[in-house]
């Protein structure tokens, strides 16, 4: 892991810590806004997306792209949150699933996953 700041925000990001969303500027603060303090994602694929497309909005939010944007922030953790983070929508599984075999792909699988 290289880039500390990137690792720090990526586990605030996975694991729905409020303060690193707002830092992150992917918090609603108008609050006349539906979603007005909450956080806007249902996985960690999703929240993935909107990070790499804060960082670098002309991303196309591919798994390859998404993990070339954030491996300088990964370390052992990172599979830890991303499979505690998964979706009630099966194509973003496949999404966590594939950033998953780019990056940690020497962890055993998705635990209750497959
Ligand atoms: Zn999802």
């Amino acid at each position: 892991m290289k880039n500390k700041k990137m690792n720090l925000e990526l586990s605030g990001l996975l694991k729905q810590d409020l303060d690193v969303w707002k830092s992150l500027n992917l918090i609603e603060t108008d609050e006349d806004m539906y979603d007005f303090n909450e956080i806007p994602s249902c996985c960690a694929s999703h929240a993935l997306e909107l990070y790499v497309l804060e960082k670098d909005p002309s991303n196309d939010c591919s798994s390859k792209s998404i993990v070339e944007l954030i491996r300088p922030g990964l370390d052992d953790n990172f599979s830890k949150d991303l499979n505690n983070w998964k979706c009630d929508d099966g194509e973003h599984n496949d999404d966590i699933r594939a950033i998953w075999n780019l990056t940690c792909p020497t962890h055993p699988m998705f635990v209750g996953f497959m």
